[in-house]
């Protein structure tokens, strides 16, 4: 093939409050990038629509959504948003939508698991097969690789809503969950922090207890991610990460938790994102690149 008529990859991070596009010749060669807000779903896949046509012809799509999302192939709501919250996108055929208008193999997972798949490839977990990618932000998700591949069982992994045991003086906040209560997402989600402390972890003094608590319970699902599933890095995104010294004490709790235990013993890290902001739309021309190859 000759340089410069690569096929053009088109792909999609979905969020709950924006719609990060691009298309580019391969993940790592991003030739356009535009963001939109996320409104409902007929505004803004539209909007999506029209950019990716502007761009020129492209030969697949990777789709990195936020969930729940329906990711097995054999489904019939293959590619929907499943019961989010979100308004309007409950049951949002969104791979579907792209698929029927634009003729060419589509990819879809969650952003999550984009984004550690990316962070495999490109970013912290480079030189490594096994990496969970867990954002703190509106809430709390995980997405995970190992031996190279985003892991699907019944559907996708999780992680916010798990229990996390809670801190010994720590036991007059019911949790901030609306299913769970005091749920890992109830306890230490940007929304479960304001309501908590009335702040942001990140506009709260250094000295003040919610830093001992919150990289406390991170600590906890850092510790069972490495126990459970033996991967090597952990990688740590979103807004409450932001927070300065709070990936360093959640790494010192998770090291203090392990207590030299885990069979894997320094090889399990805990890190920042080494694309920083660009996993999940990197992960999202990954899928778009696997879809093409496949002929999804
Ligand atoms: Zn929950």
């Amino acid at each position: 093939m000759k340089a410069g008529k690569e096929p053009l990859l088109g792909a999609i991070e979905a969020g709950g409050t924006k719609f990060v596009l691009a298309v580019g010749t391969a993940p790592d060669n991003t030739a356009a990038r535009h963001v939109i807000p996320t409104q409902m779903p007929s505004e803004t896949l539209a909007e999506a629509e029209a950019w990716f046509r502007a761009q020129g012809s492209i030969a697949a799509l990777g789709i990195a959504s936020f969930g729940p999302i329906d990711i097995d192939r054999a489904s019939r709501t293959w590619g929907h948003i499943t019961t989010t919250p979100k308004s309007g996108w409950s049951e949002c055929d969104i791979a579907g939508f792209f698929a029927a208008r634009f003729a060419v193999p589509v990819g879809f997972d969650t952003d999550v698991n984009g984004a550690a798949w990316a962070e495999v490839r490109f970013g912290a977990g480079r030189g490594v097969s096994s990496l969970a990618y867990v954002t703190v932000g509106t809430g709390i998700g995980g997405g995970l690789v190992i031996d190279g591949e985003p892991i699907h069982g019944a559907s996708h992994p999780e992680m916010g809503h798990i229990f996390v045991r809670r801190g010994p003086s720590d036991d007059d906040f019911a949790g901030h969950c609306p299913i769970h209560g005091d749920c890992l997402e109830g306890l230490a989600s940007g929304p479960a922090i304001i309501a908590r402390w009335g702040s942001p972890l990140s506009d709260l003094p250094q000295d003040h207890p919610a830093h001992a608590l919150v990289s406390g319970y991170l600590a906890h699902l850092c510790y069972d991610i490495f126990a459970i599933t033996a991967a090597e890095v952990v990688v740590l995104g979103g807004g409450v990460l932001r927070t300065p010294g709070l990936l360093q004490r959640v790494r010192e709790q998770a090291t203090a938790l392990a207590s030299g235990y885990l069979p894997g013993g320094a090889r399990h890290r805990v890190e920042a994102a080494g694309l920083g902001e660009d996993a999940g739309i990197t992960g999202a021309l990954m899928l778009a690149e696997r879809a093409l190859a496949r002929g999804d």
